[in-house]
């Protein structure tokens, strides 16, 4: 099959790409970013660099093209969610023109990443599971600007394949995490940050605090690369065209994710002195992943532990920064 993977620079789109090569397809990777900021590249697939949120470029880079991921958008964690809330909404640009450009050149099916941004703010106000059910994102009230963004494209999603026939799939990502992605610089999220302040504070000899935004009881599911490479491939060779859950039921709080990553940096937690950030971006207080219905369609849900992924991460995050 001839696949466009719609910013194959990132974090998932990256993973992404190795993983249709391996499966056999001819893989078309696109990103806004020039080649030298990829997170990595793959020899064996046409490494292209174009503005996706252009309709003109969306036409060119999907010409015979069979199937369309599209994982590109201006994102990053709270942090950046929270104060950049304009240019998480310019995203709708990327999936309008790429859906406009699919329909015109006739791809036979689309993927759309979406978010657990997406779900009502009243669902997530308890510091507990939460376990989020694909109905809870209506009546809509979702995470402002980057949410509303992602529940306005799944909506345009769903209309294109009403009115215009092309097969949709879409997948509500819950916090993935793995090797190969930011954890600096502002956009990184709490698993890989978690990894960088441990080992900074570490290499501090444990003088500076490890900060922590909020008070740590937020509830989250962390969901590893793998899995997520895994659901999206499931995910799109099914019939389902509805937004599914791709998440780890396995839930922590933010501040025993700190502890786990500790735990496996073989410091001594009595070293490291907490400090609580109250007045950082935390988001929701608490979110999971309810798998009932992804289980329902595919017989299949996330099961890779939080621990085995970390310990991957971690190791990942270490290596990178001796680098
Ligand atoms: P990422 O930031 O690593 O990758 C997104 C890529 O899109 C970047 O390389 C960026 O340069 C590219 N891009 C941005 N604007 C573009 C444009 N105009 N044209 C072409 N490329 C452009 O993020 P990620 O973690 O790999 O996320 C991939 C997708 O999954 C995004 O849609 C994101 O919103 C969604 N998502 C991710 C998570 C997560 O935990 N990582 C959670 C929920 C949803």
């Amino acid at each position: 099959m001839k696949v466009l993977v719609a910013g194959a620079g990132g974090f998932i789109g990256g993973h992404l790409v190795n993983r249709l090569i391996k499966d056999g397809n001819s893989v078309i990777a696109v990103d806004v970013k020039p080649l030298t900021n990829w997170y990595q590249i793959n020899d064996n697939s046409r490494n292209l660099t174009y503005d996706l949120s252009l309709l003109n470029s969306c036409l060119e880079v999907t010409k015979s093209v069979d199937y369309v991921y599209n994982l590109a958008a201006d994102m990053g964690g709270m942090g950046f969610i929270e104060n950049n809330k304009a240019l998480c909404m310019l995203s709708s640009l990327i999936n309008t023109h790429l859906l406009l450009a699919s329909k015109n050149n006739n791809v036979k099916r689309y993927f759309f990443s979406s978010s657990a941004c997406v779900y009502a703010s009243w669902h997530q106000k308890n510091f507990g599971e939460n376990p989020l059910k694909e109905n809870d994102a209506y009546p809509a009230d979702p995470e402002d600007g980057y949410g509303w963004e992602k529940l306005f494209s799944e909506r345009m999603c769903r209309h294109f394949e009403e009115d215009f026939g092309i097969a949709v799939r879409i997948a509500r990502f819950h916090n993935i995490y793995g090797p190969n992605g930011t954890y600096s610089g502002g956009r990184e999220k709490a698993p890989a940050a978690a990894c960088r302040k441990v080992l900074e504070c570490i290499e501090d000899n444990f003088i500076m605090p490890l900060k922590i935004w909020g008070d740590g009881k937020q509830i989250r599911s962390f969901t590893y690369i793998d899995d997520c490479i895994d659901g999206i491939c499931k995910i799109m060779e099914s019939n389902f065209s509805n937004p599914l859950n791709l998440g780890s039921s396995e839930v922590t709080s933010i501040e025993n994710l700190y502890r786990q990553v500790i735990e496996i940096s073989g410091a001594s937690s009595e070293l490291f002195k907490f400090d609580y950030e109250l007045d950082a971006p935390k988001g929701v207080n608490g979110r999971s992943s309810d798998n009932a219905l992804i289980n329902d369609v595919l017989n299949w849900e996330p099961n890779i532990t939080l621990k085995s992924g970390l310990r991957t991460t971690f190791e990942w995050i270490k290596s990178d920064i001796r680098k």
